[in-house]
């Protein structure tokens, strides 16, 4: 399936260093920084570098190495703002919306990482 990358979306934007964002982390093929509306203490996008739509663009037609980097930035981000679990953290939530049922709004792949507070069930069934 084709996919069709919007180079003027936000994220786009970012990565070019027209819009400002506060950086968590850095990496070859990947940036994570924080949401501009924060939804819990702490929430952080991490974005691949790459011109990816969403999680299965990146999947199909991403590199091994950018996956990797991209896996592992999520991860860093998780250790280094103390949040693993595994390592007396409190833990963390990914989410990534993938199209419009999803309700994604910007249209270059995210993972969100949500966490600093207990985040409830995961998803609020609408009334
Ligand atoms: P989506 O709904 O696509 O999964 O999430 C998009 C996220 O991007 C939202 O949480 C929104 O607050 C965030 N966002 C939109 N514009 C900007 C921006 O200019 N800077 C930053 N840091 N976050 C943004």
């Amino acid at each position: 399936m084709p996919y069709s990358y919007d180079p003027e979306n936000i994220f786009a934007r970012i990565l070019r260093g027209e819009i400002p964002a506060k950086t968590v982390l850095e990496t070859g093929h990947s940036l994570a920084f924080h949401d501009i509306r924060a939804q819990a203490p702490t929430h952080v996008l991490v974005i691949p570098k790459g011109p990816y739509v969403n999680w299965d663009h990146f999947a199909a037609a991403a590199s091994d190495a950018e996956i990797v980097d991209f896996t592992r930035a999520v991860a860093r981000v998780c250790a280094e703002l103390g949040l693993e679990p595994g390592a007396g953290g409190q833990g963390y939530r990914l989410l990534a919306n993938s199209g419009p049922h999803s309700h994604q709004e910007v249209p270059h792949l995210h993972v969100h990482i949500l966490a600093g507070r207990p985040l409830g069930p995961m998803l609020v069934r609408p009334e």
